[in-house]
């Protein structure tokens, strides 16, 4: 049995680890894929005091760091079940895939979340060649040239809005008869000069030349016509889905499925905290994730010396 049991190992999770296996508690972290998002990351160049790394690097140093310290990791396994403790002091239980059940005095949820995908041809091809999902991390790659940006929700409109001070051009398109942003954001994105706004526009297909993306095809869903766009860059901005479904009715979620948290990283059952890209927490970044994990963490062992052991 562990005093801290966290599953997820990415920012968030390694970060919960280290925190709690540095108070000298039992701690075991337990992660389909360590590294976790950071995997998928070409060029990291927001994280302070690193100027520039490569994703699977900073996945392999957060792996390193977590192995330095006595945290019992229990890697390529999938939680499918939390089963909340009984009273306040007993022991909470997270189902392994495959039928085992691990038990802890205190849980930190650090699951992650995932980017919608259009699954048109192209997208996965050119991912992190031309197909990027976050305009923090990727907005400053594409300087100067033209981008896309899928989606006219509150992200999609507001990614438009940080990509057109930095690009040459972008086309938003929306797939349906009008944008569902916010009207501020929409009249904002409107007054910008070198924005243009695609609506009943179905994106068929990214292009590219092998190498990166050359453009992007769509349908004009009024007419049926379809048209080619040149560009450089596409950003995929049709929602990001937390990794939270196996919690379904268990932890209070919002309708995103985001985990809802406090400021202290409590989550609506004792003893159980949450961090990352899973919860509520605003901005989806790994500075972010890293620090809600130490909070996480912290929160564990307060919440650990405050109650008796089972
Ligand atoms: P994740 O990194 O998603 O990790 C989740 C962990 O939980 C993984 O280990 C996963 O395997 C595990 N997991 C999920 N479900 C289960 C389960 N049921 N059981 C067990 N384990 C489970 N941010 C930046 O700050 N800078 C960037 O340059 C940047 N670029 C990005 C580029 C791309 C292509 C993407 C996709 C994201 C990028 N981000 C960037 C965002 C950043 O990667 C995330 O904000 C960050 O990784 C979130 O950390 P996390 O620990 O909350 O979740």
């Amino acid at each position: 049995p562990f005093d801290v049991l966290v599953v997820g190992g990415g920012p968030a999770g390694a970060a919960a680890a280290v925190y709690a296996a540095r108070k000298g508690i039992r701690t075991g972290l337990l992660a389909e894929r360590l590294g976790g998002q950071v995997n998928d990351t070409l060029a990291i160049e927001n994280y302070p005091s690193v100027l520039q790394t490569e994703g699977p690097k900073m996945a392999a140093a957060l792996e390193a760091q977590v192995r330095h310290y006595e945290v019992d990791v229990m890697n390529g396994q999938r939680a499918v079940a939390l089963r909340p403790a009984a009273q306040p002091d007993g022991w909470i239980g997270v189902e392994v895939e495959g039928g085992a059940t691990l038990r802890a005095r205190s849980v930190v949820l650090a699951t992650g979340a995932r980017w919608r995908n259009l699954n048109v041809p192209g997208e996965a091809e050119y991912k992190n060649r031309g197909v990027a999902y976050c305009p923090h991390c990727d907005g400053p790659l594409f300087k100067g040239k033209r981008v896309a940006v899928i989606g006219g929700g509150n992200s999609g409109v507001e990614a438009a809005i940080d990509l057109a001070g930095i690009v040459a051009h972008v086309t938003l398109l929306e797939f349906a008869e009008q944008l569902k942003a916010d009207a501020v954001l929409v009249s904002k994105l409107k007054s910008l000069p070198n924005v243009t706004i695609l609506t009943q526009a179905q994106t068929l297909a990214i292009l590219g030349d092998g190498q990166r993306v050359t453009g992007l095809r769509f349908r004009d869903r009024a007419s049926g016509a379809e048209h080619e766009l040149a560009l450089e860059g596409v950003f995929v901005q049709i929602g990001l889905v937390p990794n939270t479904e196996w919690l379904d009715g268990v932890v209070a979620r919002n309708r995103f499925g985001e985990i809802e948290i406090d400021a202290a990283c409590h989550t609506s059952v004792p003893g159980v905290f949450a961090a990352g890209d899973c919860t509520t927490a605003p901005y989806k970044q790994i500075v972010v994730a890293a620090g809600e994990g130490a909070k996480a963490a912290l929160s564990a062992f307060d919440f650990l010396i405050r109650t008796p052991a089972p």
